[in-house]
């Protein structure tokens, strides 16, 4: 078992870095629990444009460095863990690496992982042309056919960064309209490189041993029809991280936890930020801004305030 902790943080995303930047800056022994790399969704996310303070725009992994360094220089520490859970009793600990690492208050900013489609082939065809991720591996797609489905902001950001590679990309919205941001539509309108298969969703995922078509249903009249393709991006969305907590911890019915206005949840001592909590704008800059109202909050719950 390792010494006891101020503030354990979970998760090492844009929200978890500045809760541990903020732990350490109030002076408390703090250690953000992160099983893969910093920056969390954000690391993949290419270009982020609206983050205060970045005209032209900061890559996703660039920003996730810099502010890991942040909370590094003023002491918070960095454990490449992955959380296997959280104990309540006798006193809170984050089970990481096969040990107990004890805490008096916990941050959970384990953010939220892509929602699957939930269709024949998604599963077995991973990483063989179906992915979450243009980022990590839109390069694989150069001069080749790509389908992105989902009409949000993650979906037509994607398919602009997917058409600087691909030879073309074809966007399966369920509906007649986007959700995305309207400064996102304009530009996915006037590029050539994007098309829209409008009113449809994707009913199978087939190919072998890798993705050759997708089949798609008119949502309107019911017809399917297959469409030949290389490759499968899925944004639909995101499903909180929070399977790894305790059932004492309160959470809705999609499974984001539940926090008062000070981000506290219903255990003593641990507090939600960030995309896994219910409520969340699910922006870089409202999880950074979450995560310094839960350290500031958990600093106070110490002190007895
Ligand atoms: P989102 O905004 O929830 O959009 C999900 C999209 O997927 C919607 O268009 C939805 O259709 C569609 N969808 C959902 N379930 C589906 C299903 N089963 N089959 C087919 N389509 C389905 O998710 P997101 O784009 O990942 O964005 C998540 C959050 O991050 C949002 O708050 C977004 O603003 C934010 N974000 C912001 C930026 C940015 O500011 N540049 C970039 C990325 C993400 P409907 O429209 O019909 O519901």
């Amino acid at each position: 078992m390792s010494q006891q902790l101020d503030l354990a943080v979970i998760g090492g995303g844009p929200c978890g870095l500045t809760a541990a930047l903020y732990g350490a800056r109030a002076g408390l022994h703090t250690a953000i629990f992160e099983g893969r790399y910093p920056g969390g969704q954000m690391a993949s996310a290419y270009l982020i444009e609206n983050f205060p303070g970045f005209p032209e725009g900061v890559l996703g992994g660039e920003l996730a460095e810099k502010l890991e360094k942040q909370a590094t220089r003023f002491g918070a520490e960095v454990r490449y863990q992955p959380v296997e859970g959280l104990a309540l009793e006798p006193e809170l600990a984050v089970l990481a690496g096969g040990e107990r690492h004890p805490a008096r208050a916990v941050i959970v900013a384990t953010g939220a992982e892509p929602r699957r489609l939930g269709v024949p082939g998604e599963v077995e065809l991973t990483g063989r042309g179906v992915s979450y991720c243009a980022t990590c591996d839109g390069a694989l797609f150069r001069d080749q056919r790509v389908v992105v489905v989902g009409g949000g902001n993650s979906a037509i950001q994607e398919a602009l960064f997917l058409s600087k590679l691909a030879s073309t990309v074809l966007v399966v919205h369920r509906r007649d309209q986007l959700r995305a941001d309207l400064v996102l539509q304009e530009r996915a309108f006037a590029n050539r490189g994007i098309g829209f298969a409008w009113n449809s969703v994707v009913e199978r995922i087939e190919g072998e041993p890798a993705v050759s078509s997708v089949l798609l249903r008119d949502t309107n009249t019911g017809a399917t029809r297959p469409q030949e393709t290389d490759g499968v991006f899925i944004y639909i969305g995101t499903t909180p991280s929070s399977g790894f907590l305790p059932a004492q911890v309160a959470r809705d019915e999609l499974g984001f936890v539940i926090t008062d206005q000070c981000l506290a949840t219903s255990v003593a001592g641990l507090f939600a930020a960030g995309d896994v909590r219910a409520g969340s704008l699910r922006q870089v800059v409202c999880a950074a801004a979450d995560g310094a109202r839960a350290a500031v909050s958990a600093h106070r719950w110490l002190e007895g305030g």
